[in-house]
């Protein structure tokens, strides 16, 4: 068994879903599970759609959706010859749903609303590939996700029970399969980023949360891969927006994947590798474009972790130094204050480093919780910051040249590892 998971780009216009279509066909002689995303930007649309609703904006709402639905429409015109196929009917039904629901005013809680609202983009273009497919004579059966990933209630970013998930994705999935084992690639469709409580309430799983999908199917159903389709040939090893000569990472461990995710390379979702790891699962990273190139792989293999060093950079960063008042030691119990702090904000550390007399930490800049942040700790300690940073992680740095990424950006704080150099840089253009 197999998974592959097309992300937004892999179905945002009626020749990328006949691509994805000709991907799948070429599987031969093996189950495969299809994740798909909602379609193009569909996501981002529906999160505006949310709030014009939360706003109380229905006409804007209502003007958002009927371009949503124009162009839901427009790519179904683009693979459907016959105007009177069941899918135009389908789009038509789930708008009218939409439209609907935003007529009632909102509940009172915010994410319960987005997951109901945001779901549909999955939903819809899940509909849209699984009746192509059988269109194409690829056979197959679509599942509702929020009845395989059984979640809690933390909607917007909800929590997989694992146990629950797994008995209703194998009790659902495998005896599907094994009354089609005479087809000879039966096919199965589902949506990403979707789950559902024990009520059958929809939940979501976080943005781009659709890889994780695919790594749930992947661990639940034991499969022998999962493969992710994207629009750049594999995993790179700098984002190439910024850096001009990358280098396919063909072959990394999924310990190096996660170290890679954790510092913000945006390729994966974090969550996804976990469950992979667990089961030792390789994920496959692979060009939507040219479906024969290998891409990349993770799996156990750490051999070439260190081939080449891999680039991140993160933007609006903010250094903070903190110094007790009195000109005393910073201790563990200062340490243990300030951390707290940092916690009960929900503000993620990205790198920090003591002194005797200070504390310094790097962090995202965020409109809402850093100035909370400075304002509680203002109290106890004076403060120095500089905002408007960035973080720069090298991986393997041994290998990298470092004059090329410094280029006249002056360092305020370094911290090296035997595998890891960061620097944090004020950029003489921005600042
Ligand atoms: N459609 C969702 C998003 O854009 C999930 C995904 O694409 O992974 O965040
Ligand atoms: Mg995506």
């Amino acid at each position: 068994m197999i998974v592959y998971k097309f992300g937004g780009a892999s179905v945002k216009n009626a020749d990328a879903v006949k691509n994805a279509t000709k991907i799948i066909g070429q599987n031969k002689n093996e189950p495969l599970i299809v994740v798909v995303s909602a379609m193009g930007k569909t996501t981002n649309a529906l999160e505006r759609i949310t709030e014009l609703f939360f706003q109380g904006n229905l006409a804007g709402a209502n003007e958002s959706l009927d371009e949503l639905k124009q162009y839901h429409l427009e790519l179904a015109y683009g693979l459907f010859p016959k105007k009177s196929h069941i899918i135009f009917n389908a789009i038509e039904r789930s708008f009218y749903n939409l439209y609907y629901y935003l007529q009632q005013p909102p509940g009172r809680n915010y994410n319960y609303e987005y997951d109901r609202v945001v779901s549909a983009g999955e939903m819809i273009s899940s509909i849209i590939v699984s009746e192509y497919l059988e269109e194409q004579e690829i056979h197959n059966r679509w599942y509702n996700a929020k009845d395989l990933i059984i979640t809690d209630t933390n909607y917007r970013d909800a929590n997989v029970d694992w146990l629950k998930t797994e008995k209703s994705v194998r009790s659902k999935i495998i005896p599907y399969f094994k009354k089609n084992n005479q087809i000879p690639n039966p096919v199965v469709v589902t949506q990403g980023f979707l789950g559902g409580t024990t009520q059958g309430f929809i939940t979501t799983l976080g943005r781009e949360g659709s890889d994780y999908t695919a790594a749930i199917l992947g661990y639940t159903l034991r499969a022998r891969e999962v493969v992710i389709w994207k629009d750049v040939a594999g995993l790179l090893n700098a984002d190439p927006k910024i850096l001009p000569n990358t280098v396919l990472l063909k072959n990394i461990s999924y310990q190096e994947a996660i170290e890679l995710a954790y510092f913000g390379a945006t390729i994966i979702h974090p969550k996804t590798l976990k469950p992979l790891l667990k089961r030792s699962i390789p994920l496959k990273v692979k060009s939507f474009y040219n479906s024969e190139q290998e891409g990349s792989i993770i799996n156990r293999d750490y051999i070439n972790d260190n081939s080449h060093p891999s680039y991140i950079f993160k933007t609006n960063q903010m250094l903070l130094s903190i110094f007790p008042k009195d000109f005393s030691f910073i201790a563990e119990h200062n340490l243990s204050r300030i951390f707290s702090e940092f916690a009960r904000l929900g503000i993620k550390i990205n790198l920090m480093q003591n002194s005797a007399l200070s504390f310094s930490v790097c962090f995202d800049h965020d409109k809402i919780k850093t100035p909370a942040l400075l304002k509680d700790l203002e109290k106890i300690y004076h403060l120095k910051y500089n905002d408007n940073l960035d973080l720069i992680t090298i991986r393997h740095y041994e290998k990298a040249n470092l004059d090329e990424i410094l280029q006249n950006k002056e360092i305020l704080l370094e911290q090296k590892s035997r595998t890891t150099l960061q620097w944090v840089v004020k950029n003489p253009i921005k600042n």
